[in-house]
């Protein structure tokens, strides 16, 4: 067995007050972005299977000029190797948090 590093993301649901701000002014896009990054990736996977790339989040990293090394690797840190991973390994943790509007 690989030896798994505790990620970031399995943290977010204790955070709050200052530690929470902390973690979102070091995250590579603001809050409202990613959320609707997981939005878009949900609504494409809808009708499409993985490629088991990131081809849904990039695309949405593209189209809204977004930084995509530093926000690809936040997302790999966490889990989410390609777009079917990020649905599986951050969007349940972050919608917990931050509601899924
Ligand atoms: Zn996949």
């Amino acid at each position: 067995m690989p030896i798994v590093r505790k990620r970031e993301i399995e943290n977010l649901e204790q955070l709050s007050g200052e530690e929470l701000q902390t973690f979102l002014d070091s995250l590579p896009a603001g809050q409202m972005t990613i959320s609707r990054m997981l939005d878009f990736i949900e609504d494409e996977l809808y009708e499409k299977t993985c490629d088991h790339h990131l081809m849904y989040a990039m695309k949405f990293m593209m189209d809204n000029r977004l930084d995509f090394p530093r926000l690809t690797s936040w997302l790999n840190e966490n889990g989410g190797y390609c777009d079917c991973k990020v649905m599986d390994e951050i969007a349940p943790i972050w919608r917990n948090k931050f509601g899924d509007d």
